[in-house]
């Protein structure tokens, strides 16, 4: 049996919203909080203050009335009371027939078995009350285009893993009272919204695909710089220059084929390219991810844990760019054609760096093996490579 931490644990402010009409509810949406980097296991305290800046976010940056989920869960297991059992602002069109809830997790790391467990046990609860049993992950949602909530999130839901049986969770465990001083503006959840019922896109991102930034400019922050340079892409997909990145600006981005600012071309459509045939084998030396969890191969300009074969960095005895390469032989071995005037990877060959042919290499596969498709070669792809029989 869980317990679910009341709303007094984080804020002192009132929750807002219209309660659920329960026979409505048809399941919970997942959530992440497109953090970012890892987030671990926190204490009480920090995630407390975690929620307020996310709630902070949400009602001074977004003009909303309370924080947009109904629960949270921690990677420590435990369950925060947010909006509760009122319609929250998480899911456009979901709102009064889900309840949303955010994991406190990095976008690339997995959720700890008590987190698991937590979330089991929510569900258990909100069943008893009346809501259905679905269990759906923020970009599975119809008129949602997001990561959310991150590819390991949905690999635990595609594989069951939140909706097992579980015992009920009460709620309860009142008391403590934090008082709502702590305001943290650093925290962005995502674009400024047109429907600021919409999901959450990763500012970096729309800086990266959208703006052209490279480097230290994507910084995640939607700034003065980043408003101004959306406002210009705007104008150039002629729609209103608001600097709001809503559905009307992504629509008429994605129509575009995505270009990028100040380039008039819109970017070239990758043409489906083919896929091996089966063998009901896994080729290859079987290697194991190389890096620590929530790391990827991916573009120069990401974080540390992007893996781009630029740097001289090296893990379990091969640089990153000799890591990248044997990812790549292995999806050669698996039947994928790759390297110089090959299908995939036409232009540089198997050159152990990141960049748009291998992004698209490991799209295919990635969509091929029915995985998140990000574009990133993450430890879910890695094993996907290295350990699954071709089928
Ligand atoms: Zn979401």
């Amino acid at each position: 049996m869980a317990t679910i931490l009341s709303r007094s644990r984080w804020t002192s402010t009132p929750a807002r919203g219209t309660g659920f009409n329960w026979s409505r509810i048809r399941g919970i949406v997942a959530h992440y909080p497109a953090a970012g980097k890892d987030i671990g296991v926190l204490s009480e305290a920090q995630e407390a203050s975690r929620l307020r800046g996310w709630r902070n976010y949400h009602v001074s940056g977004r003009g909303w009335a309370d924080i947009g989920y109904n629960y949270g869960i921690g990677q420590s297991g435990r369950i925060y009371s947010l909006r509760g059992n009122r319609a929250g602002a998480h899911a456009t069109g979901h709102n009064s027939t889900t309840v949303g809830v955010l994991f406190i997790v990095g976008d690339n790391e997995p959720l700890t078995q008590a987190a698991r467990d937590s979330f089991k046990a929510l569900r258990a609860y909100l069943r008893k009350k009346g809501a259905g049993s679905g269990v759906w992950g923020h970009q599975q949602m119809s008129g949602a285009s997001t990561r959310c909530p991150g590819p390991y999130i949905m690999s635990d839901i595609r594989n069951g893993r939140l909706s097992g049986g579980s015992g009920a969770a009460t709620p309860g465990g009142g008391g403590g009272g934090s008082t709502y001083k702590t305001v943290n503006k650093t925290a962005p959840l995502g674009l400024y919204d047109k429907d600021p019922k919409d999901g959450h896109t990763r500012v970096a991102d729309w800086q990266g695909d959208a703006l052209g930034y490279t480097g230290k400019s994507v910084d995640g922050y939607f700034g003065p710089g980043t408003e101004r340079d959306t406002k210009a892409l705007q104008r150039q997909l002629g729609v209103k220059d608001d600097g709001l990145v809503g559905d009307d600006t992504m629509s008429a981005w994605e129509k575009a084929g995505k270009p990028k600012l100040g380039k008039s071309t819109p970017a070239p459509k990758p043409s489906p390219k083919p896929a091996p045939k089966p063998s009901g084998k896994v080729p290859g030396p079987g290697h194991a991810f190389p890096w620590p969890k929530g790391h990827y191969i991916g573009p120069k300009s990401g974080p540390d844990r992007s893996h781009s074969g630029f740097y001289d960095r090296a893990a379990n005895g091969r640089t990153d760019r000799e890591w990248i390469k044997e990812f790549v032989r292995q999806l050669d071995r698996r039947g994928w054609s790759v390297g110089k005037g090959k299908t995939y990877l036409t232009k540089h060959g198997n050159d152990g760096l990141y960049g748009t042919e291998l992004g698209d290499l490991i799209e295919a596969f990635q969509r091929e093996q029915g995985l998140t498709v990000d574009r990133l070669g993450g430890r879910e792809v890695w094993d996907e490579a290295f350990h699954r029989p071709v089928s």
